[in-house]
């Protein structure tokens, strides 16, 4: 039996929603695979825990969950709580100290879900974002002065190192290489910002060279949104910087039906650290605590979890039984124009796993 120890976080709004649906997804699973289980240890960090001890997580909370295999993450964000303390003090607080520089966010329109696009079809919006994850605008290097005065002044300096840009890289073009298309868009903005996103460019000519293989463009970050909207068909792996992979994310998530459907693995893809997976929406407040949180982002994010994992065979079955799911308009939560509840749709993928057995053991 394969044991896989899960740092399970579900942190703020809809997150703990959404993780304990997975984790009841993931053991009905492992149950019926019978060859690996999951030990999960929950940690209550969050926008609470803020509140009663002004820290999200404890000082030594990176090192504590190196232990794990796998972080299994919700969402973090609370209305009476900045943005940036809650981005910096959780979320940040973890991808950095694991260097979990590689942030892949796969999109595709699943059976059933129609895309805001009238172009838009599961047969040609099949995208995988690359995001760097380590460094760039989200560096946190700056400052400010003179605080509360006239001359108050803030800095925001984006850091790209050679090393930094060279692992995202050759990550993206691996990548692009494992998939059958071979093709690659690197992002850019090399006209306005003629520094840091210039040695971008070089370094992904360089890195270019290393795979014939793979046919790459590059596209300016402005260009891009009207590329995504108007040519889905013309993209397939996509690399692009920590801020400009975040924006193009969450419009990939909105073409592909709804961000509650959206994945993300944050990956140390040296395996020195354990890398984290996530669904890429937030904590939702306006529906926190309602009961109608759509899991199937969360699903999605555990096949990504599994396949991190080595458990393959394992996650297309899941994936198998979520797309079985989503195909049918009635476990549509109501992001999805349905009615369905978190619940139901947790249960009817539990159900569409029991029959994937019967279909396997019948093959
Ligand atoms: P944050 O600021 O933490 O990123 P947010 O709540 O401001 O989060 P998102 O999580 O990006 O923003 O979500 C925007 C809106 O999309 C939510 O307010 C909610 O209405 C909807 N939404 C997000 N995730 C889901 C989900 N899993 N199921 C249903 N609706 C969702």
């Amino acid at each position: 039996m394969r044991t896989h120890r899960i740092a399970a976080i579900p942190a703020d709004g809809i997150g703990p929603e959404v993780i304990g649906a997975g984790i009841e997804v993931l053991s009905a699973l492992a149950a019926r695979d019978g060859s690996f289980n999951f030990e999960f240890e929950h940690f209550d960090w969050g926008s609470e825990r803020y509140r009663a001890t002004g820290r999200l997580m404890p000082e030594d909370g990176a090192e504590q969950l190196r232990q794990f295999d796998a972080i299994f993450f919700g969402a973090v964000g609370a209305p009476d709580v900045a943005d940036h303390v809650t981005l910096w003090g959780l979320r940040l607080a973890i991808c950095q100290p694991l260097d979990q520089y590689a942030n892949v966010r796969p999109t595709r329109i699943l059976p059933g879900i129609s895309s805001p696009l009238r172009a838009a079809t599961a047969d040609n919006l099949d995208w995988i974002i690359v995001r760097e994850n380590s460094e760039g605008e989200y560096a946190g290097n700056g400052g400010r002065a003179h605080p509360g005065l006239p001359l108050e002044v803030a800095t925001e300096t984006a850091v790209f190192t050679r090393a930094g840009v060279a692992r995202i890289m050759r990550f993206a073009f691996e990548l692009a290489r494992s998939r059958p298309r071979k093709l690659l868009t690197v992002v850019t903005k090399s006209n306005a910002q003629r520094h840091g996103m210039v040695l971008w460019d070089e370094v992904a000519r360089e890195v270019a060279a290393e795979y014939p293989e793979v046919a790459w463009d590059k596209m300016l970050v402005d260009a891009m949104t009207v590329r995504m909207t108007l040519d889905p068909g013309s993209l397939d792996t996509i690399v692009a910087t920590n801020l400009h992979a975040d924006i193009l994310s969450d419009l990939a998530a909105a073409l592909a039906g709804s961000i509650g459907i959206a994945p993300t693995a944050n990956l140390n893809p040296e395996r020195q650290f354990p890398s984290m997976f996530e669904p890429i929406h937030g904590s939702a407040f306006d529906i926190t605590g309602k009961g109608v949180a759509n899991p199937v982002g969360t699903f999605w994010t555990a096949c990504m979890m599994l396949d991190h994992l080595g458990e393959s065979e394992a996650s297309a079955r899941l994936m198998r039984a979520v797309e079985r799911v989503t195909a049918d308009p009635r476990y549509h939560t109501p992001d999805l124009g349905g009615q369905a509840r978190t619940a139901e749709v947790t249960a009817a993928v539990i159900d569409a796993l029991a029959r994937e057995d019967v279909v396997a053991a019948a093959g």
